[in-house]
């Protein structure tokens, strides 16, 4: 789970709610976009998960509902989102609502986010209300919303509002901080604050380089099971295929910087980086199928390659010539 940064007061009260039993049952976190409030959301949806009588903020991480959570397959958590042309449909809430009226599958609480649920359509906020007007127990909906007062008032009546405010300077120096930028200038962070997709983009990034980073250091171990999924779910995401391409060559370039002391792995992370240069080229300019290329390159992080490397040093295959075998 991403460290989130910033919103500590509202965190910290969210999570004593859930601890003390306390939480209503509907929440709307309100706030500008990009600030991270749906991170918000899904910390106290870990916390609310998680199987750990004495769950802390954000979850124990050592029990299996933490595990399932963070690999994204805990049956218990439904996300919903509302904008751009792909969201979420009326067929899409009535599923989504008939799931969180069965029983809790891991035998805790179910919870629901429903992201830009400011958007939802008349006809969806109709049948959503039905469901708020009912709670049930150990049932949580989190709305996250930029603009609440576009929300009928019927559903905001249901619901109890916490407020996230822009993030101030110093969170946004974390965030560049985290992502090895350079110390925001005064003009920089003005304009972060000012702007809210400037925000969203620098905590979306933030988030992308953390994800990058632990997969990276999985794939050193040689852990299949996490560099498929990240292939999977990575492959998947079209319009963030350029960026994470660039995220894995320069988190990679960062790695083969940090080992350059230590032959082998260095040997490791440089074959890794010339294949993340190859899968930004195949992906990007010969369409190439991206889950393939990048499931390629994260594979050549293994540690155990430098073994092998070291033995017979022209052997290590680029990815360029393992992808022109497959096709042969
Ligand atoms: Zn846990």
């Amino acid at each position: 789970m991403t460290t989130l940064i910033g919103h500590e007061q509202q965190r910290t009260q969210l999570a004593a709610l859930a601890r003390d039993k306390r939480l209503p049952s509907a929440l709307i976190f309100s706030g500008i976009q990009g600030i991270g409030k749906h991170g918000a959301a899904r910390e106290l949806a870990r916390q609310l998960l998680c199987s750990n009588p004495e769950s802390p903020q954000g979850g124990c991480s050592g029990c299996r509902t933490c595990s399932l959570f963070d690999s994204k397959t805990h049956p218990d958590i439904h996300e919903l989102c509302f904008s751009g042309d792909k969201g979420a449909t009326v067929d899409d809430i009535r599923k989504t609502l008939e799931n969180m009226s069965l029983k809790s599958f891991m035998g805790g609480s179910k919870v629901a986010i429903l992201n830009d649920a400011d958007e939802i359509s008349t006809v969806g906020a109709n049948i959503l209300l039905k469901s708020l007007e009912e709670p049930r127990p150990e049932t949580f909906f989190i709305l996250v919303v930029a603009n609440p007062s576009r929300l009928p008032s019927t559903i905001l009546s249901r619901c109890q509002r916490f407020f996230f405010d822009r993030l101030p300077l110093e969170a946004l120096q974390q965030i560049a901080n985290r992502l090895g930028l350079a110390p925001l200038n005064e003009s920089a962070a003005a304009l972060a604050d000012g702007s809210a997709t400037g925000l969203d983009a620098l905590q979306a990034r933030a988030d992308m380089y953390d994800d990058v980073k632990s997969v990276l250091d999985k794939a050193f171990q040689g852990d299949a099971t996490s560099i498929g999924r990240a292939a999977q779910e990575w492959g998947g995401e079209k319009n963030q295929l350029r960026e994470r391409l660039a995220f894995i060559r320069t988190t990679i370039r960062k790695k083969l910087v940090e080992n350059a002391q230590d032959r082998s792995a260095a040997a490791v992370w440089g074959n890794a980086l010339q294949n993340a240069l190859d899968a930004e080229y195949l992906v990007l300019e010969r369409h190439v199928n991206p889950t393939l290329c990048i499931l390629k390159t994260l594979q050549s992080c293994n540690r155990d390659l430098s073994v092998a490397y070291q033995t017979t040093p022209n052997q290590m295959p680029s990815l360029a010539e393992i992808l022109l075998d497959e096709r042969r």
